[in-house]
């Protein structure tokens, strides 16, 4: 039975480090066989991200291009208008898209006119029918209800990494200040969605030590994206090798058998991957991909719509409909 009741949350680090150090092929096996038990193997849910204000955040995220403090090629965008996001997230759901995420690169949301245009835009889509999704840094509870109240479906807040290595890649904010947004986001009755990036340079241990906090929260986040590290040329960490794709798998086979009901999300680094790669990520339970007619994830290269739609056409994939979304249910 597929219940909450077989949820845990009560997961030990040397129980995770047992189910993460498994013989590779041991390992995708158990995470496929728990991926069919609880989602249809043959659905992905395709999400889109749109950068709605990009670059020019005071943060030193040291992966981030949108950094103000790194020189790199990544231009300043002021915030968008309502009615071309709206424009762009009909596309995106014609597109086959059934998740709308709107990303701000700011440190926090501040109460400003420009708060008020996103609370505009969330409406708009929400209205399109598609879940909208938020990343727009840390939030307030009153913040979180507003946009909770205008029809917010999910807000993103990676955790990035493990609170151990969190001060190697970001000195502006603790991982204190990033669990009590999550929080926020629950109070208000948002669904989270939380993951991190691999390949910044951290130990497996770290990487265990995330998928502990992740997976020990009272309620799992219903959406883990995994990213590996998107390489920007100017950051701290532009010049670190490209991810290995099997520690892509056997991170996201791990969080699958952890976090068994959440979405995972097969996110950054898809560009650098072939068709056979991915396809390994599904087997190992990855279920969403980001997807966007820019062929960018907010300021990274990304697979282009075709390439996707082949991709798919290959694999026997195909887009999950919102309200197959066990998360939503
Ligand atoms: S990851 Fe987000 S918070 Fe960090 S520098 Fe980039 S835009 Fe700012």
């Amino acid at each position: 039975m597929t219940t909450e009741k077989n949820i845990r949350t009560d997961w030990s680090l040397d129980e995770i480090k047992e189910i993460y150090n498994q013989p590779l092929m041991d390992l995708v096996y158990q995470a496929a066989t728990i991926h069919r038990t609880w989602h249809k193997a043959s659905e992905v849910q395709v999400c889109t991200l749109l950068s709605v204000k990009t670059g020019g955040c005071p943060e030193d995220c040291s992966y981030c291009g949108q950094a103000a403090r790194y020189h790199t090629d990544i231009k300043v965008k002021a915030l968008m208008s309502r009615d071309e996001v709206v424009s762009i997230a009909s596309r995106a759901k014609a597109a086959g898209s059934s998740r709308f995420c709107m990303a701000a690169a700011w440190r926090e949301v501040r109460d400003n006119k420009d708060f008020d245009r996103i609370i505009e835009m969330v409406q708009g889509v929400n209205e399109l029918g598609l879940e909208v999704c938020c990343t727009l840094g840390m939030l307030t509870e009153n913040q979180a209800k507003r946009l909770q109240e205008a029809g917010l479906y999910a807000y993103n807040h990676n955790l990035d990494s493990s609170e151990n290595y969190y001060d190697e890649i970001i000195t502006t904010r603790t991982y204190g200040d990033r669990l009590n947004t999550i929080n926020h986001v629950r109070k208000a009755g948002i669904t989270v969605c939380s993951g991190g990036i691999i390949g910044l340079g951290e130990s497996h241990q770290d990487r265990i030590g995330m998928l502990f906090t992740l997976s020990t929260m009272p309620k799992h986040p219903e959406s883990v994206p995994v990213n590996a590290l998107a390489r920007v040329k100017g950051t701290p960490l532009g010049d670190l090798p490209k991810t290995d794709t099997w520690e892509m798998v056997r991170m996201i086979a791990t969080a699958r058998i952890l976090m068994p009901a959440s979405i995972v999300r097969l996110s950054a680094g898809r560009a650098e991957m072939t068709e056979e790669e991915q396809a390994w990520c599904f087997m190992a339970g990855a279920n969403s991909i980001f997807t966007s007619e820019s062929e960018t994830l907010l300021v990274t290269p990304n697979p282009g719509l075709q390439q996707d739609k082949k991709m798919f056409e290959t694999l026997g994939l195909r887009p999950m409909n919102r309200e197959k979304t066990p998360a939503a249910l």
